[in-house]
């Protein structure tokens, strides 16, 4: 009996190749719809799938080869004389190959603009009925997904029947490749439905790339990219320039990113170890940058660059002047390009830059298993601040305030910003005490301090970060509130005509 192979491809990449093999080595080939229809146009000789199923493909293909004549010939173990009796009884044939890809579900969603329905009709259902049903009887079933396999299976074929480790290799292959697909199907309908944290969480990842090493040079690494998420992300970066990114690069520009994403102003931000150093706010991105350069001249060396315009010459003249590890802007003009690319060891990566709002969840990984939180989107209106004092900031204050509270949500705990003029001053990041953060960021305002304004991620459980405060000439505070002390703090600001808000939010960043 001739042998049959069923060929269904969303993916018609070498398949009249791979169907003319087949033929030529003897096999009868069945086919689906428009695969159908490039194989004939290629002068292949098939059947169409309604001829086998006796059955018309119905519902623009959602019905095509769902059909006991197909899955029986499929599902039939050779060996066991029951089943080929049961076969023979209902005059079904077998069917020894599937050559299946899938509806391109993950490529729909990628497309802009596109709609819900459209996402929906590209689930394919039958798809993966045949590959499932083919491997697992691939003790006499091949079945093929991956059309970088055909050539191999040609060669294979042309020798002899491919061999059982041969045939259960193709279906651990279909297994990944369907448990994949319904990962994403399923990352898609928990991401659409409003349960947040179900009972099993699913994602799907898949490689950007491989890294050389991760934190440290004996780590293994490698990036991988949400495929559901759409928002700013450096796995849509184009690297226009240097050497390829590492492990601490891609933290720290994701750092840079998140922070750069709270301004809508023409706005600079540099990092070092995933904390700002620098941030600055001005009318032109030139006047950005040197704010965000001054606010630390020091840590900014080796450091990362983000910004939220395109960078031009001036700009570009001031960022070639000191060593980066990273630039990243949605653009560069011409001539800031050759500047800066002239800098052989500095990357140079383009992005566009939009909120992060897409993927709502952030997951931290701990020993056995994942942490899941939503994101920190808090904001607080100027209209949200209560003032805990007796002197109201003024307008100068108010704005200065606003600046830093948005600057030391991205700071590490226990984290303190000094502020003034649309720019970081000082940054207290990462210490196992509040007063330890605030004496390292007034001690790098230095002389700067007088007049400027210092915001806390939480709140203040004794008064000493606010003595701090006063004798380095700050005049306004920000803070969340809500200590069992704040009184004693309100205090000290009274005692010196400091002003105090109380934003009722805190921003916790471990
Ligand atoms: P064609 O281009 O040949 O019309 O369709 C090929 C695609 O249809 C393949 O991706 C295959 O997985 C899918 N397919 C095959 N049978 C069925 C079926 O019964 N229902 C659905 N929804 N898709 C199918």
């Amino acid at each position: 009996m001739k042998k049959r192979a069923l060929i269904s491809v969303s993916n018609k990449e070498s398949i009249t190749d791979f169907a003319k093999g087949l033929a030529e080595l003897d096999y009868e080939i069945i086919s689906t719809g428009g695969t159908l229809r490039v194989l004939k146009e290629a002068g292949i000789d098939a059947i169409a799938v309604d001829e086998v199923t006796g059955f018309p493909e119905i519902m623009d293909g959602r019905l095509k080869t769902l059909h006991p004549s197909v899955h029986g010939g499929l599902l039939a173990k050779r060996l066991n004389p029951d089943h080929m009796k049961q076969l023979e009884e209902n005059q079904i044939e077998t069917i020894d190959m599937v050559v299946v890809n899938l509806y391109p579900f993950k490529e729909t969603l990628e497309k802009a603009g596109v709609t819900k329905e459209e996402i929906i009709e590209n689930i394919d259902i039958g798809g993966p009925t045949m590959l499932r049903s083919a491997a697992k009887n691939f003790a006499d079933v091949a079945v093929v997904v991956d059309p970088t396999d055909y050539e191999t299976i040609l060669d294979n074929l042309k020798e002899d029947d491919l061999d059982f480790a041969q045939r259960r290799q193709l279906a651990a292959k279909v297994f990944r490749h369907t448990a994949n697909y319904d990962a994403m199907i399923a990352a898609y309908f928990q991401a659409e439905t409003d349960e947040a944290f179900p009972e099993t969480y699913t994602v799907t990842y898949e490689k950007v790339q491989n890294l050389r090493y991760g934190e440290n040079p004996h780590q293994e690494a490698a990036f991988y990219k949400n495929v559901l998420d759409k928002s700013m992300s450096l796995a849509t970066a184009k690297q226009l320039h240097g050497k390829e990114l590492s492990y601490n690069n891609i933290q720290d520009a994701n750092a840079a990113l998140e922070i750069l994403a709270e301004y809508d102003n023409p706005a600079a931000v540099a990092v070092k170890h995933m904390n700002p150093c620098g941030i600055g706010i001005a009318d032109n991105l030139s006047g950005a940058f040197d704010r965000a350069y001054d606010a630390d001249p020091v840590s900014i060396f080796g450091g990362i660059v983000a910004v939220n315009r395109e960078i031009d010459t001036n700009t570009a003249e001031k960022i070639s002047k000191i060593f980066l590890e990273i630039v990243i802007a949605p653009g560069y003009s011409k001539e800031a390009f050759e500047i800066l690319s002239r800098k052989k060891n500095i990357r140079l990566l383009e992005l566009e830059m939009k909120r992060a709002e897409s993927v709502n969840h952030k997951l931290t990984t701990v020993n056995g298993g994942v942490l899941i939180q939503s994101r920190d989107n808090g904001k607080v209106a100027e209209e949200e601040l209560t003032v805990a004092t007796n002197r109201k900031p003024d307008e100068k204050e108010l704005k200065d305030l606003l600046f830093a509270w948005k600057a030391v949500k991205h700071v590490k705990s226990n984290a303190i910003v000094l502020a003034k003029d649309k720019q970081t001053i000082g940054i207290g990041a990462g210490q196992m005490n509040r007063v330890g953060s605030a004496k390292i960021a007034i001690e790098q305002a230095g002389g700067k301090a007088e007049g400027s304004v210092l915001a806390s991620d939480a709140f203040f459980p004794m008064p000493d970060t606010v003595e701090a405060a006063v004798k380095a000439g700050v005049t306004a505070i920000i803070q969340p509130g809500g200590s069992k002390r704040d009184q004693d703090s309100i205090d000290v600001c009274d005692k010196h005509g400091i002003t105090m808000v109380y934003t009722n939010m805190r921003h916790f960043k471990h």
